[in-house]
């Protein structure tokens, strides 16, 4: 029996895609042998490569201007690819809102000059920083920031108005909601919240920008010869580029993202008022600066929320433990979450309450 997963990554995929790739899984277009059994410089995996990037540039009106990187590594290699390509002044200013902010803060510390152009530290990242009053300094490289927190479940929903490029991390965001990707200079992603199983990292980046890496930048790592070379420089992770290419097909099939950001905001819109309307949940996240993809929230006590964890699992509803820096419950609720999980959940949570007032 399938659950209603709702782990913060790597986390659910849409059945329909899970149901395509278990068909194709034997047999791969007539060829006799699976998409993770042939040549990546062969002609079956190459349009898989090409439809993906294609859908990709299509789903979120990515203009030429723009290389589109398949890469690996995860999300937390992109915080030492970032700086070694883009700091060619040697500044970068990042914005400091969370965990892997922080983490990607720490990494660029490595190379250069870097300063924190702002911080929700001092309230336990449970707010996103006023874009009026960042302290971005003269003659930066770039600002760096993370779109969506996944573990304290916020996003940035304006941005900044500077001169330098703004790179952002939409590992937990990407594809959820419409972006404008000419306001910024660089996008990565790890696929494993949104997209696809883990081991695929997805690089949005202007051409201009690309060409001039540190002399000590790994060849892996140097955006130009990914760029140059379609991802194929050495072998890409082609089953993950594979099921990447058939969420994008189910996205663009239920309407693009639009369509998907309008379904993420009523799922998220039924959590938050509910969680608002009880006496019993609490979401400590400042509510205009509240994430539509990771909702987390907390019972009166932390001996209930663990009792609410190993119940609503037994329920089919898993994966609701908060992340081990924040404790209580966290719901994720990415693309791939249906709207009935969200409401499965909320009648879980009622049924909860009741018996444990
Ligand atoms: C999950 C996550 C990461 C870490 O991703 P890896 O692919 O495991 O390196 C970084 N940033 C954000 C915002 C994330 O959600």
């Amino acid at each position: 029996m399938r659950v209603y997963n709702f782990a913060a990554g790597p986390s659910t995929l849409p059945l329909s895609v899970l149901e395509t790739a278990q068909k194709e899984l034997l047999d791969y277009a007539g060829t006799g042998m699976s998409i993770m059994e042939m040549s990546h410089r062969g002609k079956p995996f190459m349009a898989v490569n090409d439809e993906a990037q294609a859908l990709l540039r299509e789903l979120l009106g990515i203009p030429e201007e723009y290389a589109v990187l398949f890469v690996q590594g995860g999300a937390t290699q992109q915080f030492a690819a970032v700086p070694l390509n883009l700091m060619q002044k040697g500044k970068a200013d990042y914005l400091v809102t969370g965990n892997f902010a922080s983490k990607a803060y720490e990494e660029a510390q490595k190379y250069g000059d870097v300063a924190i152009a702002a911080s929700s530290k001092d309230k336990a990242y449970t707010y996103i920083p006023d874009m009026k009053t960042l302290k971005v300094r003269d003659g930066i490289d770039y600002l760096h920031m993370t779109h969506n927190n996944t573990i304290f479940g916020t996003r940035i929903t304006e941005l900044p108005e500077i001169d330098a490029p703004i790179v952002a991390d939409m590992s937990s965001s990407i594809l959820s909601e419409e972006i404008d990707v000419t306001k910024f200079g660089l996008i990565y992603a790890g696929a494993q919240k949104n997209i696809a199983p883990a081991g695929l990292t997805i690089v949005i980046v202007r051409r201009d920008l690309i060409g001039k890496a540190a002399p000590i930048c790994p060849v892996m790592l140097d955006y130009a010869v990914q760029a140059k070379n379609d991802s194929l420089y050495n072998t890409p992770p082609c089953f993950p580029i594979y099921m990447a290419m058939l969420v994008f097909r189910h996205i663009k099939a239920l309407g693009g993202v639009k369509a998907m950001q309008k379904i993420n905001e009523e799922k998220a819109a039924l959590l938050y008022d509910f969680i608002d309307n009880s006496s019993f949940y609490t979401n400590r996240v400042n509510p205009k600066d509240r994430s539509i993809m990771n909702v987390p929230f907390v019972s009166p006590s932390e001996e209930l929320d663990a009792k609410f964890v190993s119940e609503a699992a037994k329920a089919g509803l898993v994966s609701l433990k908060g992340h081990r820096v924040t404790g209580g419950m966290r719901a994720s609720i990415y693309n791939a979450m249906p709207i009935e999980g969200v409401r499965a959940l909320i009648d879980f949570m009622k049924k909860f309450e009741m018996e444990n007032k």
